[in-house]
């Protein structure tokens, strides 16, 4: 214990000095402070050494118990427990340390250790306060619920995003969540993985109050004194915990579980669901119950493939770091994609102007930003804000101030080359220009602009605000400092960069077009499309390939092709010409109500899936494995990592698998290369597998 030097006091957030803390008596350990305030309060700030956000693991637990020790003789009138990281509360369990761990002894002995600290919290006689601001997910949950009262700061979020890796959540928050508030409300945030943000979770009861920052100090004091009255358990929450409903209500989350992902693939939530259902009346035994299952799920393959892609994603995250921010961005074209990145952009905090050849398109797009900004649950002041960051300009007044202009408009050589002709001569000398182009060879795009150097391919996907990913694309005449600036820019923006060199269809588009091309092929063998996109989902991908190919737009996805079939000089898929037909007919898919489906309000009409031929997810997934091989050898991307998180964040490729490579490599190289000679033979040869799966078995 050493006492806080001048140099950490000056480093300390006005946060802190606020809350009236008597500095000269605090302590220092590695991740916790704590001292008394006037009060007699004892206020534990989590501050996890070496790292911007908060993480738990078993020292940070440890510690915990050691500042309780020390902390208890002196009798404090209460205990709170906040966050000194501007971040947030707590962002979970350090998952890097579950990667590999598969002994589940260990780990059920580590769990127990864990569990021990909590309970000791939550046992305390004296008044326990969590108070939380920023995020507060998994393991920071569970230790905020062992708390008595939680105080919200405005704009903190909950959740258990364990399910995410493939687990449930491990420090007694199954038993706690679901005593806490309504069951089926506990049971619905654990299996989805989905955050609620401050109101709600003050709606539900998971949090006692909801305030803001200059008014905690005195939050605490009414919980500190007994003044915050927890509201008694509602009647749903009465009915949803008799136990003659819960093997309905379990049955009723089986079902939706199965929904999204076989159990053999996925088995958390069916793991959750038992526990809750056999122990949800005897918390002591699911505590037990849950440490077990816990240690068990986190041997299971599609947990440790999980964990191993948060690995990948910070390898793209870090693929961003350099660079001065971005402050001004200037969108044209503000259809579907072009009004989407400029809403999104003036979400994260820039000032951005939007232009387009029709006004009416810039009135759409302010439609929709503020659709995507309140879904995003910002409050009145905060949507006001980002409003205003988000400037109409027909007149593209702001092309002369912009660091970045992203140009968005539709997919024609000649279209763009003109724009740049014209918007060049009037940018910064110092601002990017990125283009939105799925198809164009960047190559073509910079023939003709005075500074080739300062071009970059931004290829965001569709819809924006829920693709993590953007590729950013190189060309040969690119500058190293915009490659770089457009990276970090993408991380500015929250987004996770995929460098990759300009190919036909870069990355994603490239592996997904086989897998859409063999439905094709499919369909013209009289296979049906829901039967197809059955098989696929099954295998684990998120969309089958009929409906993805309806999603995309048809006539985008004919481009690609037949810009692919160019390169490849392939001989046309089975099935190409009936998409040309379709697209000469107008139906486009989704956007036009028709594709291989009828839609209406965003949503296919589909029939019943039949069975698929034995061969269906072989035949959809080995051509994508083939082609992301393809892309590693002609270095479209460098690393069998990029290529993992790219194909998950950018295509959902089954996450469980660990991405393409990965499942490439634990189905067997050779294997596969077997199974794709074996279809060369019975379907042709578009199976052929490509020479880059020598140099991967060396
Ligand atoms: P879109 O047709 O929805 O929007 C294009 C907009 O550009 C229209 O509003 C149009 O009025 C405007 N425009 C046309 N010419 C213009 C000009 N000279 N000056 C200013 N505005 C002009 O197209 P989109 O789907 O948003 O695609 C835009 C780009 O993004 C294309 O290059 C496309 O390949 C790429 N892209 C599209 C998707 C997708 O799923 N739609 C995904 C990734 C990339």
């Amino acid at each position: 214990m050493r006492p806080l030097s001048k140099t950490v006091l000056a480093a300390l957030e006005p946060r802190e000095l606020e809350l009236g803390l008597d500095m000269g008596s605090s302590h220092m350990l590695r991740h916790w402070r704590y001292g008394r305030d006037a009060h007699g309060v004892a206020w534990l700030l989590f501050d996890k050494m070496g790292a911007s956000v908060n993480t738990i693991d078993e020292e940070v637990l440890n510690e915990l118990a050691d500042v309780l020790r020390r902390l208890l003789p002196d009798s404090p009138a209460g205990i709170v427990i906040r966050s000194a990281k501007r971040a947030g509360f707590c962002a979970g369990a350090d998952v890097s340390r579950f990667a590999g761990q598969i002994d589940s002894n260990e780990a059920e002995r580590q769990l127990l250790q864990g569990h021990m600290v909590l309970e000791a919290i939550s046992e305390l006689a004296i008044p326990t306060v969590a108070v939380v601001h920023g995020h507060c997910l998994g393991g920071g949950l569970e230790l905020a619920l062992a708390c008595r009262t939680r105080i919200a700061v405005d704009g903190a979020t909950f959740g258990f995003p364990e399910v995410l890796l493939g687990l449930h959540p491990g420090l007694g928050g199954t038993v706690r969540s679901v005593g806490l508030i309504p069951p089926v409300e506990a049971m619905t945030t654990m299996l989805t993985g989905k955050t609620v943000h401050a109101a709600r979770a003050r709606a539900i009861g998971l949090v006692d109050v909801l305030t803001q920052e200059r008014h905690v100090a005195a939050a605490v004091r009414d919980a500190v004194a007994g003044r915050i009255k927890r509201p008694q358990p509602t009647l749903r929450a009465k009915v949803e915990r008799l136990p003659a409903l819960r093997g309905f209500l379990a049955n009723r989350m089986r079902a939706q579980a199965r929904k999204r992902a076989r159990q053999d693939h996925f088995p958390a939530p069916h793991a959750l669901i038992d526990l809750w259902e056999k122990f949800a009346d005897r918390p002591g035994a699911m505590r037990n119950e849950e440490i077990r299952s816990f240690a068990a799920l986190l041997g299971s393959r599609a947990a440790q493939n999980l964990i191993r892609v948060f690995h990948p994603r910070e390898t793209l995250r870090r693929m961003g770091e350099s660079g001065k921010p971005m402050t001004h961005v200037h969108v044209v074209g503000a259809g579907a994609m072009g009004g989407d990145i400029a809403a999104w952009c003036a979400l994260k905090g820039l000032r951005v102007t939007l232009s387009d050849q029709k006004p009416e398109a810039i009135g759409a797009a302010m439609r929709r930003a503020a659709e995507l900004f309140a879904r995003r649950h910002l409050n009145d002041i905060q949507i006001r804000d980002a409003l205003d960051r988000l400037i109409p300009d027909p007149h593209s007044h702001g092309i002369g101030k912009a660091d970045l202009v992203i140009e968005a408009v539709p997919e024609r050589l000649e279209l763009k080359k003109a724009l740049y002709e014209s918007i060049e001569p009037r940018m910064k000398p110092s601002a990017l220009l990125a283009t939105n182009t799925s198809s164009i060879p960047l190559r073509d795009l910079a023939e003709d602009l005075r500074n080739p150097g300062r071009l970059v391919g931004l290829h965001f996907f569709n819809p924006v605000p829920r693709m993590e990913l953007v590729e950013v694309v190189a060309h040969e005449d690119i500058f190293d400092v915009t490659f770089s600036r457009a990276r970090a820019f993408v991380r500015q923006i929250d987004k996770l960069p995929a460098p990759v060199a300009s190919e036909p269809g870069f990355l994603v588009n490239r592996a997904l077009m086989p897998y859409m091309a063999e439905a094709l092929a499919m369909l013209a063998e009289g296979v049906s499309g829901p039967t197809i996109d059955a098989a696929a989902e099954a295998f684990g991908m998120p969309m089958g390939p009929v409906e993805l190919a309806d999603r995309v737009g048809l006539d985008i996805c004919l481009a690609v092709a037949d810009l692919l079939a160019r390169k490849q000089a392939a001989p046309p898929a089975p099935g190409l010409e009936s998409l040309r037909e379709r697209v000469a007919r107008g139906d486009l898919g989704m956007k036009t109500g028709k594709g291989f489906y009828s839609w209406k309000g965003g949503m296919p009409r589909k029939g019943r899936a039949g069975v698929p031929p034995a061969d269906s997810a072989d035949r959809l997934i080995l051509p994508m494995l083939n082609a992301c091989v393809a892309c590693l050898r002609e270095g479209v991307v460098a690393e069998e990592n990029t290529i993992d998180a790219a194909m998950i964040f950018g295509a959902g490729f089954a996450p469980f698998t660990g991405g393409p490579m990965h499942y490439a490599r634990t189905q067997g190289v050779e294997d596969i290369v077997r199974k794709l000679m074996e279809m060369v033979r019975r379907h042709g040869p578009r199976f052929e597998p490509d020479e880059g799966w020598m140099s991967l078995n060396s």
